[in-house]
């Protein structure tokens, strides 16, 4: 197990830039994901730890061993990719032993690794079979279990349950999720679902044009999202924005967008991102649709025309035209008013995130 250190990590393909600047510590036992759309880095800045590419710029250490210009085997990583990439004519067994039989593991001590890996992972019926006779599912713990059989220092997964039907990836990552807890093994973890993100990780970096945008605790990035590209990403369905302005007026602080003025608590913004009296300041204003509940008049309270319903179930997703703007919000299914309606939308002013319009900052 170790520490894993990424500073100013940079990573460039000719004229791209595919991470710029990376500036990470990974504590010892940590799991870390790296979360991003698709493009922004993620794969490349996992494949430096592991040293299958090699760095433009910057430095990697495991604890305080420089490992910038080790090779993957002088790393003590394991990975585990999307696809699966079992040897179909080997036994799960067989699989999962590899990586311990070409280190000349002596065969008892095999056995038993691969025994605690297939019990902890529920393989223990399927250890003689072949990758061809095992699910999506299985196959991906099998793969998980060759990684953690090495017993690495430091576990690397890109996208590992990408190719999984959706009931099945609920189930794995708890597993994952389980497993890493158990052994305690430094995890960096790649994916592009934020959901998936905010339910494995001890905190989450998020990634943008190879940069990062913000790194914390999954409740601390979605509850104070430090940029407009964060609060858009983390959360689903996505966040709800307004253009508009922010100013003061008899001390007190309004946000307007078109012919709506709110009101909103002075503790909104921090101080130093006060408009000056009668001196509005661009700004965007970010509710989450979870927080905007229909038929309720709250600190900050709209009014609109429904134009869609859509029930998944324990609340239904309302969709309301706003003078012009297009606002999500929710309901109980039970009083979920009919496309044609108008209805008020209330938000709790705590709830409401504000972000500079040039920047794009949290103010
Ligand atoms: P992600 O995993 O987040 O989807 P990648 O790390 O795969 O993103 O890619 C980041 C950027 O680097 C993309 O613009 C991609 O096209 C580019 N890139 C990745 N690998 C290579 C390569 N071997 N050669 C050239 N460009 C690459
Ligand atoms: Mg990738």
């Amino acid at each position: 197990m170790a520490r894993v250190t990424l500073s100013k990590l940079t990573k460039r393909y000719g004229e791209v830039t595919a991470v710029d600047g990376l500036d990470i510590t990974i504590a010892d036992g940590e799991f870390l994901t790296l979360l991003g759309p698709s493009g922004c880095g993620k794969s490349t800045a996992l494949a430096c730890i592991a040293g299958l590419e090699q760095l433009s710029d910057g430095a990697i250490s495991f604890d305080d061993r420089d490992v910038t210009d080790l090779e993957p085997a002088e790393r003590n990583i394991a990975m585990v990719f999307q696809d699966y990439a079992l040897y179909p004519h080997m036994s799960v067994r067989d699989n999962m032993s590899f990586g311990l039989r070409q280190q000349r593991v002596d065969p008892a001590t095999i056995r038993q690794q691969v025994d605690i890996a297939g019990q902890m992972l529920g393989l223990q019926q399927l250890l003689d079979r072949r990758p061809a006779e095992l699910s999506g599912g299985q196959r991906q713990r099998v793969a998980v279990g060759r990684a953690v059989v090495r017993n690495p220092a430091v576990f690397l997964m890109d996208e590992p349950l990408s190719n999984l039907d959706a009931s099945l990836r609920v189930r794995t990552r708890t597993e994952i999720k389980r497993l890493q807890r158990e052994l305690g093994i430094t995890t960096v973890f790649v994916t592009h679902d934020q959901e998936e993100a905010m339910v494995l990780s001890d905190r989450i970096a998020i990634m943008s044009g190879g940069k990062l945008q913000q790194i914390g605790p999954p409740m601390e990035v979605y509850r104070r999202p430090a940029n407009q590209f964060v609060a858009g990403f983390i959360g689903s369905p996505a966040m709800n924005f307004l253009h508009g302005e922010l100013l003061r007026q008899d001390g007190r602080l309004h946000f307007r967008v078109g012919r709506h003025t709110m009101e909103l608590p002075g503790e909104s913004v921090s101080v130093d991102a006060l408009p000056g009296p009668g001196q509005p300041r661009g700004a965007s204003l970010g509710i989450r649709p979870t927080d905007l509940v229909v038929g309720t008049a709250r600190g900050l309270t709209l009014e609109g025309e429904v134009f869609l319903v859509e029930p998944i179930g324990p609340v239904s997703y309302i969709d309301v035209d706003v003078d012009g703007i297009a606002l999500k919000g929710i309901c109980d299914p039970d009083e979920a008013p009919a496309v044609g309606d108008r209805v008020t939308l209330g938000c709790t002013t705590a709830r409401v995130h504000l972000f500079d319009r040039a920047t794009s900052r949290r103010l």
